[in-house]
């Protein structure tokens, strides 16, 4: 049986990211004991806020210096409490600051270090894990002898950590920051409007845009203008996230109108993002294999195509609607 430490950081705010309380249900979930670590800004009240999940001891770093996300001091505090703790398996959440940052961590404890985990278990004191390989086509079921081992999960396997709160009296681990390691300054953040972010990864619903939003419609005539009014009514009404395939997202960069509000960043399929969402619509877009590939983790499947013979229609979608996806798009709005 390994020693196990959740190793966790919060947010700008003080509070822990969803995906930091599902990797403490994992931690749970191995039926050993395990012990709680936590770096960032407020980690100590982070600490008590979960302090009925079961954890042995808990061990905190909120030095004024991990209160933005940087490698150099995040690496430096991950590394004190992972060797504070004396940790065997360490599970961390798949965050963008610990992807930077733990595999430093990792190399500085003399760990391996494993991304992606979609699944973990323990029998009889050995820990296995999953992880997708080859664009998600192939699962493979693992496990290392060499510890200290570090897993990052990914995040929305897990249901997040619910439950009391308490007096965890966290253990505060000194780390001898430098002047170098404070070196690189996060002087402000720059992201899209609210209304502007069409990637949602907790929205229940993927909407997949396809090319055929930009072709020629039975008018003869373009109407890009009206097909991104529609989609963004629809986005906005039904807090979908946006997909699309790659040839819309294409004929943005080689220059021709397209929808502005659509990027290579929600691009779905063999060479984009596989997303998870219970339910998805794509709409104007073929189904074909090198897209319908990014919808493994979409659990039921439909689609609007005026092509009977589309991909959708060859097993990829559970509800095929051969239509018009104007027309249908425009009195799904109308009824939302
Ligand atoms: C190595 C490789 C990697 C690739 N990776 C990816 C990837 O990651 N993601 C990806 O998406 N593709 C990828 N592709 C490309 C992929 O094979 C397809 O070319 C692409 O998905 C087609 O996009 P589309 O369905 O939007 O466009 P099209 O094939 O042009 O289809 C447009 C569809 O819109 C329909 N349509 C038009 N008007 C309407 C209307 N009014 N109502 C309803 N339906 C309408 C048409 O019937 C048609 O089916 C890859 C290809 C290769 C070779």
């Amino acid at each position: 049986m390994s020693k196990t430490l959740a190793l966790l950081h919060t947010q700008a705010d003080g509070s822990l990211p969803k995906a930091a309380l599902e990797t403490l249900t994992a931690a749970a979930s191995l039926g050993q004991p395990f012990d709680v670590a936590i770096l960032g800004a407020g980690a100590s009240a982070a600490a008590d806020a979960v302090q009925g999940c079961g954890a042995a001891a808990f061990h905190t770093v909120d030095d004024p210096a991990v209160a933005q996300p940087r490698y150099a001091t995040d690496a430096a505090a991950a590394t004190a409490l992972i060797q504070a703790s004396g940790a065997e398996l360490v599970l961390a959440p798949g965050t963008s600051r610990f992807a930077r940052s733990l595999p430093g961590a990792a190399h500085r404890v003399g760990a391996q270090i494993d991304t992606h985990i979609v699944a973990l278990n323990a029998e009889g004191g050995a820990v296995r894990a999953q992880r997708w390989f080859y664009r998600q086509r192939i699962l493979g079921a693992f496990s290392r002898a060499a510890r200290p081992w570090l897993l990052l999960l990914d995040t929305g396997v897990f249901a997040p950590w619910q439950g009391a709160a308490g007096a965890a009296n966290a253990q505060a681990v000194a780390v001898a920051f430098t002047d170098d390691d404070r070196r690189t300054a996060v002087t402000g953040v720059q992201k899209p409007a609210a209304d502007a972010q069409t990637i949602r990864p907790d929205a229940k619903l993927l909407f997949v845009a396809g090319a055929g939003w930009t072709k020629k419609q039975k008018d003869g005539q373009f109407h890009i203008g009206e097909a991104g009014a529609l989609i963004l009514d629809f986005l906005g009404k039904a807090q979908a996230s946006l997909g699309s395939s790659k040839s819309l997202v294409d004929i943005q960069g080689e220059g021709q109108e397209t929808l502005t509000f659509m990027s290579h960043m929600n691009q779905v399929g063999q060479t984009g993002s596989t997303p998870r969402h219970p339910k998805g619509i794509a709409t104007c877009c073929h189904g074909e294999e090198p897209h319908a590939v990014g919808w493994r983790f979409i659990n039921e499947r439909r689609a609007v195509n005026l092509d009977p013979n589309c991909g959708w229609a060859q097993g990829k979608a559970d509800v095929l609607y051969v239509a018009d996806a104007f027309e249908v798009m425009a009195k799904v709005n109308a009824l939302l």
